[in-house]
């Protein structure tokens, strides 16, 4: 095995800032002047549309979920929620306690690694100013790409972007949209990560997985060791 691809949200993520997004939402949607329910209603029902690019950037893709909750927002409200919503995004993508010297010891071992992440605009322009950017070889971001998992596609870039095989990658993900099946349907040998010590988390996953990994681990801490095993 010559490389490790990450899912994003839950598993490099720390699953304990996931509750936060409600707020984030809400924090949002003020600053669009909707009503924060119907805002989070129309965010959650456009999921996929939102992380595959359909309606552009954020300014454009906030502009639509104002519309879908009957109003018509300023330029200025735009622009003020567009700030809100980048703000709202940042704390989300809070590193999960340990990960970082997880990534840097994988790498020590002369392990590529790559994300491959279902998301919006915002990860994408916010990326390279995370922690993780400099110790992640390549990435793949569902809305640049405009497909989201487990598009077969996906799993294929970020192997070639890894200059490997499927079949030379680790897939690790905390589960959701199906990508340990996208993962294993590619050839990657994926591994679960449980966050069993994050009662709740699996709430925030979408369209959760058909297929349950053999490997699994509980945190992401624990990572290093199996793969070590599992060589
Ligand atoms: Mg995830």
């Amino acid at each position: 095995m010559r490389a490790v691809v990450f899912d994003f949200f839950g598993t490099l993520t720390d699953p304990g800032v996931e509750a936060g997004r409600r707020d984030a939402a809400f924090a949002t949607a003020a600053a669009l002047g909707v009503p924060p329910e119907a805002f989070w209603t129309a965010m959650a029902s456009s999921f996929t549309e939102r992380i595959t690019g359909r309606h552009g950037d954020t300014r454009a893709t906030l502009a639509e979920m104002a519309r879908r909750c009957g109003e018509e927002p300023s330029g200025a409200r735009l622009d003020a929620a567009v700030a809100a919503h980048h703000q709202g995004s940042v704390p989300l993508w809070r590193p999960r306690p340990g990960v970082l010297g997880v990534l840097a010891g994988l790498r020590g071992r002369g392990l590529r690694l790559g994300v491959l992440s279902d998301c919006g605009a915002e990860l994408c322009q916010g990326w390279d100013g995370t922690a993780y950017a400099p110790l992640i070889d390549a990435t793949v971001f569902s809305w640049q790409e405009r497909a989201r998992k487990p598009s077969p596609r996906l799993y294929a870039t970020i192997a070639e972007r890894l200059g490997v095989a499927p079949g030379e990658c680790w897939y690790v993900g905390d589960g959701g949209s199906r990508e340990h099946q996208g993962a294993r349907d590619t050839g990657m040998r994926p591994v679960l990560v449980t966050n069993a010590g994050y009662p709740g988390a699996a709430a925030h996953r979408d369209d959760p997985d058909s297929f349950t990994p053999p490997d699994a681990v509980d945190d992401l801490t624990d990572l290093p060791a199996l793969l070590e095993t599992g060589r």
